[in-house]
């Protein structure tokens, strides 16, 4: 079987005789077992009662978030020579291919809403290596809202419904952003509302690690890394109303434009890098290296080339492929580590557990999420529902020292020297920082970045504007103020633009 096969389970078969789930054939799917033509139905219709049971539980429960999402397969191949970085498998030898999956998605919609949606966009690669699957679980922008991941429920929450309304709630968007503790955000928050929240195009917007990761190589040196795949196609985004319209037109715009593309043979690539940092420069930082809030200055930590992310083959069955795919931050390959950032941390327990709620225990024998390409062998993970995979046979179900069970030693020496952590066990809230050091990166993108993109410093304030102005005055005022902090300039503009709009729906509604 080849590695495509493996993971696609859509299989075509020739003799194509219709039968039950049980295989037995069916001679007319649309009758039904009843007393004389009109009489009631009789309970031994077992056809009829499996087609109603079974479509009944043809849906898994949404992820939340990243409900809403597309992908596609492809491969990874070695550019650049990255051993004295990385000693894992996959980067050993330049022109190297490594199957992968990538899915993107928006976060906060449901799985039905609009592609255009502001929103970041999930970024999620598995890549199907020698050494297990290692799953890249990344976003279109390079930071994220919080840092203490004891606020993510909270976020997540503000950016679905109001629980009594049921509708999208700007007060409680904007309510937890600029509360004084939570303005951690304001970079991200800065990024969302630029051109870069509305991608045109799952091809024409870049992926990054955001997190901070720890790779070695096989000598035991290691360092902080974070991870751009920067796309090949540049960077394409929508309007504010571009999106809105596009929502209303084709809100299956993306999906649609990233499959065409495949199909015609228009396959996307991305350049992948990664910046490199020594603990020694990591002491030396402004900001903590494990603030998800922060980006490493390009200058500083150039992007060193690694590999190129093609996708160049469609799913040939969704559901299969793409809503049963379970990436996991957790599924990692030697000398690929977390680093001590608290939300990967948390992120760790967290994806994994998902799947385990959405799919199921046994989520990784599903073909798409199967390592397939190592030699996996895991005789404790046994039984529990859907063990399709022949659960191990007779080996016995724990590691016994009358068997010859090989632990293999990875040829790295134990890290020992690493990240050494001493400390009491206290309750830590890493809420604002002290001084004005959360709103340096953003200050830097307005002033600096978005000054060169010509219109762009104009349509982040058009963006949070109308926003902002479904929200009540006294949180439009926190708004106001906020982004008075980033820039005096930016701040009044979102006044000026709020204030309009707020007076023209006023209007709109008398
Ligand atoms: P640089 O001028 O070296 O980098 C600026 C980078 O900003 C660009 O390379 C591009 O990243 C990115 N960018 C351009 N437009 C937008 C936008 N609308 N929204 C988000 N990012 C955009 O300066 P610095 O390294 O000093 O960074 C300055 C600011 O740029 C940061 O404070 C941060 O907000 C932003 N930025 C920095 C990144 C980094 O890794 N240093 C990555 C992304 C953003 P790209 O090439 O990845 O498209």
């Amino acid at each position: 079987m080849s590695a495509e096969d493996k993971t696609n389970t859509a299989e075509v078969r020739e003799d194509r005789v219709v039968t039950n789930s049980n295989g037995i054939p069916m001679n007319d799917p649309f009758a039904t077992q009843r007393i004389g033509e009109h009489g009631p139905l009789l309970m031994q219709d077992s056809n009829l009662i499996e087609s109603l049971a079974h479509f009944n539980r043809e849906r898994v429960p949404e992820r939340n978030p990243h409900a809403h999402g597309s992908g596609a397969f492809g491969y990874f191949e070695v550019t650049d020579d990255i051993t004295d970085i990385c000693g894992s498998a996959m980067f050993d030898t330049i022109g190297k291919r490594t199957r992968c999956l990538t899915r993107f998605s928006t976060v906060g919609g449901e799985k039905g809403s609009a592609d255009t949606a502001r929103d970041p966009r999930g970024f999620a690669t598995k890549f199907y290596t020698e050494e297990g699957n290692l799953d890249w679980v990344y976003n279109n922008t390079p930071v994220f809202f919080i840092r203490d991941p004891s606020k993510f429920p909270h976020f997540i929450h503000t950016q679905k419904r109001n629980p009594r309304t049921n509708l999208k709630d700007a007060n409680m968007f904007w309510d937890f952003l600029t509360t004084p503790e939570n303005q951690v955000a304001i970079h991200q928050v800065t990024i969302l509302f630029s051109d870069r929240g509305t991608p045109a195009s799952f091809r024409k917007m870049n992926g990054y690690s955001g997190h901070t990761y720890k790779w070695s190589n096989k000598k035991g040196d290691w360092h902080y890394v974070q991870v751009h795949i920067i796309s090949d196609q540049g960077i394409e985004n929508f309007t504010n109303e571009e999106a809105i319209e596009m929502a209303g037109k084709n809100p299956d715009y993306c999906t649609e434009d990233l499959a065409n593309a495949i199909e015609r043979g228009d396959a996307p690539s991305w350049t992948v890098s990664v910046q490199v940092m020594t603990e020694e420069q990591a002491k030396k930082l402004p900001f903590s290296v494990f603030d998800l809030t922060k980006v490493w200055s390009h200058k500083d930590f150039p992007l060193r080339r690694i590999g190129k992310l093609v996708l160049n083959e469609n799913p040939q069955n969704f559901f299969a492929q793409i809503e049963q795919a379970a990436f996991a931050p957790s599924n990692t390959v030697p000398y690929q580590e977390a680093s001590a950032d608290p939300v990967l941390q948390s992120r760790l327990f967290a994806y994994a557990d998902a799947h385990r709620y959405r799919i199921g225990p046994n989520y990784n024998q599903v073909p798409v999420n199967c390592p397939y390409a190592s030699k996996f062998f895991t005789p404790v993970m046994r039984d529990g529902p859907m063990n399709v995979d022949g659960n191990f046979g007779s080996e016995p179900n724990y590691y016994s020292t009358n068997c010859k069970y090989q632990f293999i030693q990875q040829d790295r020496p134990i890290q020992q020297h690493q990240e050494v952590w001493q400390g009491p066990a206290i309750p830590y809230h890493w809420a604002t920082s002290a001084g004005d050091i959360d709103y340096v990166q953003p200050r830097a993108l307005y002033q600096k970045v978005l000054a060169k993109q010509p219109g762009a410093q104009e349509r982040l304030a058009h963006n949070v504007g109308v926003h902002v102005a479904n929200a009540c005055s006294g949180i439009q005022e926190r708004v106001f103020e906020m982004f008075s902090r980033v820039d005096p300039q930016l701040g009044n503009r979102i006044r000026e633009i709020a204030t309009e709009k707020t007076t023209e729906n006023k209007m709109n509604k008398l």
